[in-house]
This record gives structure tokens, sequence and C-alpha cells, in this order.
């Protein structure tokens, strides 16, 4: 197992789910997650719920992030919110690229570029997200698609990547501990930033994961809204730090 000397951090993507008060219950119903040095938690919640999460997170050891953030600091680009503004506010997170803002939003290569540059410079911690299709995986494509992806992204010490294959993510169908690190292995090759698993990932299939050399935490989606499964997930997370 890998000595994991950076750390293992562990993302909750609430996507388009739990409002104010549903974030409200969510913390109330948290049970004491397990901490470890070297462990950190974090939460992502709706825009409209992150100032609600702000004011609650840190009494269970979670820190906050935003699904997206505009490249600009202000100005005319209705519907969107800049990291002076997250920051403001005390998220310390930025999730940008995510394969749904790329699938349904119309985010590039070059956009999640610019989102990711601009959340770096307000200060932010970002987890900027790759991952090949499985069109493109059947045609052995991956390793072009994650290249690409990576092109226009440098390391910087507040930057972390997500691989997120694109159909694990929502599918009940996991990537293999083989597969997972054979994708990290390469990713670590171009950019050498911390890199997380995401795809289904749950709580039996977390240690496999987590286990791998490579992969160091993990981007949770469905089961980051499972406060069980969330917790067990963290817990694992401990152990393999402890
Ligand atoms: C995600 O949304 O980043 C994700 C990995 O979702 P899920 O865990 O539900 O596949």
């Amino acid at each position: 197992m890998a000595s994991k000397a950076r750390g293992v951090l562990i993302a909750g993507n609430w996507k388009m789910n739990l409002g104010p008060r549903g974030t409200q219950e969510f913390f109330s119903a948290l049970p004491k997650l397990a901490t470890a040095p070297g462990l950190t938690a974090a939460v992502f919640p709706p825009m409209l719920s992150l100032q609600r999460a702000v004011d609650l997170a840190p009494a269970h050891g979670l820190q906050v992030g935003a699904q997206n953030v505009h490249w600009e600091n202000s100005g005319a680009f209705t519907g969107e919110i800049s990291g002076p503004m997250l920051d403001e506010i005390g998220a310390r997170w930025a999730l940008v690229g995510h394969s749904e803002r790329r699938q349904y939003f119309g985010e590039t290569d070059e956009t999640v570029a610019l989102r990711t540059r601009a959340a770096l410079d307000a200060g932010l911690r970002v987890i900027a997200c790759i991952g090949e299709t499985k069109e493109e995986r059947d045609r052995g494509e991956t390793r072009d698609v994650l290249r690409r992806q990576l092109e226009r992204i440098e390391a910087h010490p507040n930057l972390v990547l997500a691989y997120e294959p694109v159909w694990a993510i929502g599918t009940g169908l996991t990537a293999t501990p083989e597969m997972a690190e054979e994708g990290h292995e390469f990713i670590r090759s171009l950019v050498d930033v911390p890199v997380l698993y995401g795809g289904s990932c749950k709580p039996d299939s977390a240690l496999g994961l987590l286990e791998q050399t490579h992969v160091e935490g993990a981007l949770v989606g469905g089961a980051s809204l499972e406060i069980e499964s969330f917790a067990a997930i963290c817990e694992t997370a401990a152990r393999i730090r402890s």
C-alpha cells in the first residue's frame, strides 16, 4: 500500500441535492466522523446551500467547496459565481470540470482550465475532474483523452485532480482497483498532484480503491448523500491513514 505522504481527501459531491433545509438536516443527522492525521473530508453542496454548510461543517471537521466557479472575479456573467465570492463566504474548495458540467453545460477543456486558474488565484483549493467515456475506453483512447484534458492544466500546490471514468459515474459500475490504479499512475506521470478516484465509490469498494498506490482519495457522488455510507467511507480512509 502507498505511504500516502500527501494525505487522503474524501470529497462529497452533492450535485443538485439538499437545499438549505436539507443541508441543515444532513448535518443534524451526521454522526461523529472518523478522523486521522492527514485525512481531509469536504462536502460540495449546491450554491444555495453553501453558506449553511460553511456555518455547520466545521463542527463536524468537514470543509466546504462549491461545485463550480467562474473565471472572472465579477461582471456580466448571469448565473455564475466567482472565486472571491466563494472565498468571502468561507468556502475553501471549488470543483471544476465535472463530467456532468462537460456533458450538459458545454464545459470544455479550455473553460475548465480558465476556471481552475481563477479559483487557484482566488486562493481556493481546486478539484479538477477528468475521465474518459465508455466509447473512448472501448476505442482504446483513454490515455489520449486524459492527456488532452490535462494539456492546459499545470501543477499547483492547491490543485487536486479527480479521475472519474464517465462510465462509472452514477451507474453503479466502479472501475476495478487495477483500472483505477492504471489511470492514476498515468495521470501522475503527466502532472504531479494528488489524484482522487471518482465513480460509484461506495463503502464496499472504497478500501480496494483507496489502497492503491496512486489513489489519494475519493470524489464521492451518490454515496455522499447517504449519511451512513459517507461516514463509512471516511472511516475507511481514516483506517488507511493510521
Ligand atoms: C461524482 O458525481 O463525482 C460521482 C463520482 O458520482 P457517483 O459516486 O454517484 O458515481
